[in-house]
């Protein structure tokens, strides 16, 4: 009785061994088919072409939500950072922020320049044309011509949705560490494996994927906001003294450039240098 018990239990167990063997190999291979579907998918539908540049850009969010999001960031700012909307300097600001939007591919978007009262070297754009400029930038630049070339820069982020592009890379990298882990994790079932593979993947993307477009982004922004300054009527070769300014402003401070999101100022004042005979085409008409 109990040898016959045993044997029907042996049998009955390695017959369920099985079966879930069998559903751990179909489950493996479905979880790794959805994680490459659903990462096509995603790659597929969300690459659009930049009217302005030609760039292919990955961007997730559809444009129509830009206005929206730039809104709400904006009032979170507006809460807790001393934003300056009235005065002399916030005035500068605006006129010159104004004068170039209009002449911009998207002079329809609902722009806003303010300064933002911190001694901070730095300047922003959010989606859908919310631009802030900071208290020591703007005292830093005396000259109309190098405050434009930072106002051309940011208006140019703004309307090629560089905001937009960057949170939906920052969606795709966190999509992509979580199927490596997912699909290493179901394939070894080891713990480890997984922690390795998501490390392995963080570093990858954030290497190869990251820091790249970002440096390509800012460049783009300098040429198309020499542009734009230019076709402003501001003289474009501010935007080569600003950054020469800039490097001196930051002396010692300075990142190499392979680390960075941002390009050197050597690096982008070459790049503006080389074309300049172009952004001074438009200046002249
Ligand atoms: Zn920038």
């Amino acid at each position: 009785m109990l040898s016959g018990f045993g044997g029907n239990f042996a049998q009955e167990y390695v017959q369920r061994c099985r079966a879930l063997l069998q559903m751990g190999k179909m489950m493996r291979s479905i979880a790794k088919k959805l994680t490459l579907l659903s990462a096509t998918l995603l790659l597929v539908a969300c690459v659009t072409t930049n009217s302005v540049t030609g760039r292919s850009q990955f961007i997730t969010i559809p444009a129509s939500q830009d206005a929206a999001l730039g809104l709400e960031a904006m009032n979170e700012v507006k809460k807790t950072a001393p934003v300056v909307t009235k005065g002399a300097m916030a005035e500068r600001i605006k006129r010159i922020g104004e004068r170039i939007a209009a002449i911009s591919d998207r002079p329809d978007l609902d722009w806003e320049f303010v300064v933002i009262d911190e001694p901070v070297l730095n300047a922003w754009a959010l989606p859908g044309g919310k631009v802030a400029v900071y208290a020591k930038m703007a005292e830093s630049f005396p000259s109309d011509d190098e405050l434009a070339a930072v106002m051309g820069h940011e208006i140019a982020h703004a309307v090629l949705r560089h905001g937009a592009e960057q949170m939906s890379r920052a969606q795709m990298q966190n999509l992509l560490i979580l199927g490596a882990g997912v699909a290493v994790g179901v394939a070894t079932e080891d713990e480890q494996n997984t922690q390795m593979a998501i490390g392995l993947a963080s570093l990858a993307t954030a290497g190869f994927v990251q820091l790249p477009h970002s440096r390509k982004m800012e460049l783009e922004a300098d040429h198309v906001g020499a542009i734009y300054m230019a076709k402003a009527g501001y003289d474009p070769r501010g935007a080569v003294r600003l950054w020469q300014h800039m490097k001196t402003l930051k002396e010692g401070a300075q990142q190499p450039t392979f680390l960075s999101t941002h390009p050197s100022d050597d690096n982008r004042i070459a790049r503006l240098e080389g074309r300049m005979d172009e952004y001074l085409t438009y200046y002249q008409k």
